[in-house]
Order: C-alpha cells, then sequence, then structure tokens
C-alpha cells in the first residue's frame, strides 16, 4: 500500500474535478480575480492572463495596470475593468478599493523596485486572499528573499526553469530539482507549478505530472494564459491545488485543440485562450 511517488493526470481525473455550473448563478458567485502586472512594452501578458480568467468563467476580472496600460486593456478586453496605477510605465503601488477573491501577479511586470516593493505590500496589506505568482512576481522573490517571509500560505507559484532556477538555485539532476521544490513547498506551504513540456504540480510530498500539451505552445505569451486559466478556476471556488492540477491539464487540452487545426508551428498564445472552452467538453 505504498503512496505513489507521482499521479498522472489524465482526462478521467481532470472530468472529475470540474464544477458544474449553477443554473441560478450570478456573476459574484464566480469570484471577482485581479490581475496585477504589465509594464511599457509588455501590456498583452496582461491581456491575457486577463482573457484567459475569464474563458476558465471568473465572474469578474480587473486589470491592474500602469497608466499607460489603461487603454490596451479596455480595448483588447472590453469585459475586464481596469484600474490605473499612479505611474506611467511601471506599478509603483496598488491602491485598490474592492477586496479581490483571487490575484494573479507578475506578467510583463518587469522587475523595478517599486513594482517589488509594490507586490511585498500586497502580501501583507490583502490578507485571505488566494495568490497565483508568475513571472516577474517570481523574479521579484528570487532577487529578494525578505518577500518569502510575508508570501501568503496556499499562493501557486507558477515557474518556467529558468525561473525556478532562480528561486531554488541550481540542481543536479531532475530528482534533486523535484527534492528541492518539494522542501520549498513543504517550508512555505505553496503549490509549486513547474511548467514544461510535461508539466508538474508540486504540494508538499506529492506530485501530479500533467499529460497535455504539446511543442507548439513554446510560445510568448502561452505561461500568462495559464497563470490567468488557474485563477480565474480559483476564484471560483476550486482550492489551491485543484486549481492548479485542473488549469494545467486544461490549458494544454486548449493547446492540443488548436494544434489539430493549425500545427505547431502557427499557434500563438491567442489561440489557446480561443479553445479554452472546449477543452472543457
Ligand atoms: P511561459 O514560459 O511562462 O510562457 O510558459 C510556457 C507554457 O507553455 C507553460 O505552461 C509550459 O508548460 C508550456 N510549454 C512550453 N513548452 C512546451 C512543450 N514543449 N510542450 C508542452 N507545453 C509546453
Ligand atoms: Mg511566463
Amino acid at each position: 500500500n505504498e503512496k505513489p511517488l507521482a499521479q498522472l493526470i489524465y482526462k478521467p481525473q481532470a472530468q472529475q474535478f470540474y464544477k458544474q455550473r449553477e443554473k441560478f448563478a450570478h456573476k459574484g458567485v464566480y469570484g471577482h480575480t485581479l490581475v496585477v502586472g504589465g509594464s511599457k512594452g509588455k501590456m498583452g501578458a496582461v491581456s491575457f492572463t486577463s482573457k484567459a480568467a475569464l474563458r476558465v468563467g471568473a465572474g469578474l476580472v480587473t486589470a491592474y495596470v500602469p497608466k499607460c496600460g489603461n487603454d490596451i486593456l479596455q480595448i483588447s478586453v472590453p469585459e475586464v475593468m481596469t484600474v490605473t496605477d499612479s505611474s506611467e510605465f511601471h506599478i509603483s503601488k496598488v491602491i485598490l478599493d474592492f477586496k479581490p477573491t483571487t490575484i494573479v501577479a507578475g506578467m510583463g511586470m518587469g522587475q523595478h523596485t517599486e513594482s517589488c516593493k509594490a507586490l511585498k505590500d500586497l502580501f501583507t496589506e490583502i490578507l485571505e486572499t488566494y495568490f497565483v505568482i508568475d513571472a516577474d512576481a517570481i523574479n521579484c522573490i528570487a532577487n529578494d528573499r525578505t518577500l518569502l517571509k510575508v508570501l501568503p500560505k496556499q499562493s501557486i507559484l507558477t515557474p518556467h526553469e529558468g525561473e525556478l532556477k532562480r528561486l531554488l538555485g541550481e540542481w543536479k539532476n531532475d530528482f534533486d530539482k523535484l527534492e528541492k521544490a518539494k522542501e520549498f513547498s513543504k517550508k512555505f506551504e505553496v503549490v509549486i507549478v513547474l511548467k514544461g513540456a510535461h508539466t508538474i504540480v508540486v504540494n508538499g510530498d506529492n506530485l501530479y505530472i500533467n499529460n497535455t500539451g504539446n511543442p507548439g505552445m513554446a510560445t510568448a505569451g502561452s505561461g500568462d494564459v495559464l497563470s490567468g486559466m488557474i485563477a480565474g478556476l480559483l476564484s471560483q471556488g476550486y482550492d489551491p491545488l485543484l486549481a492548479a492540477v485542473f488549469g494545467v491539464y486544461l490549458h494544454g487540452s486548449a493547446g492540443n485543440l488548436v494544434s489539430q487545426e493549425k500545427g505547431f508551428e502557427a499557434l500563438i498564445a491567442s489561440d489557446i485562450i480561443e479553445h479554452i472552452g472546449s477543452a472543457f467538453l
């Protein structure tokens, strides 16, 4: 009766994760996702994350962006509300007049000292909110270890290999990498999504290996779509581990649906978003 080292995620398991949409629901039932990110020239990342959160079913999505991002967001994803920072080109301090269900931070944010400080303040000021920590938010933590002291428990971190190296340091081999990730997950009580060809979700000693996805997904913005999907699921009441495992599965499935029409080379991040709906079926 030994516990398996890792669980593979296939369609039958993923189908059990799905929570049926309620007939008498209203948008308030499905949570309010806040997307914090963007900097001059990288606003697309916030668009992808915001739209992906909506496509998995989040009730409301607000993007918190530097001033220069306001019109870009409002035009590229009109369903998304915006709140703008006092700075023109980067995030300097996050000021909110509502409490989000879930915050997903870091996409296209850059690593300005003020942006990293804004993230730290967000960790300490906003309590009882789920966090998805991606991209430059991970880099901020890697650069300033004092952020680890205030990292909210049950956060989901979504590093690709480069970001993971910055966070955990070099590893000797894949086993060592997983051991380091497990240690980190246990020490800080967070879920880590190790993105790659087979993404592995690490929750303490438990590992979940994803089987969907394809090399066409090695493309700009692909990860921003994933972080939005996970955040959108969290907003709807999926618990962090489930949101991570199911989000990763759906993201890969959506990518596979795209590749059936377009092949690998032509696949771009917006295509993944457009296939999220069919990935649920
Ligand atoms: P990012 O580097 O942050 O844009 O994230 C890339 C996303 O694409 C992650 O979700 C990866 O799992 C996925 N991805 C990248 N390369 C591959 C690959 N060769 N096969 C399957 N998925 C991939
Ligand atoms: Mg990324």
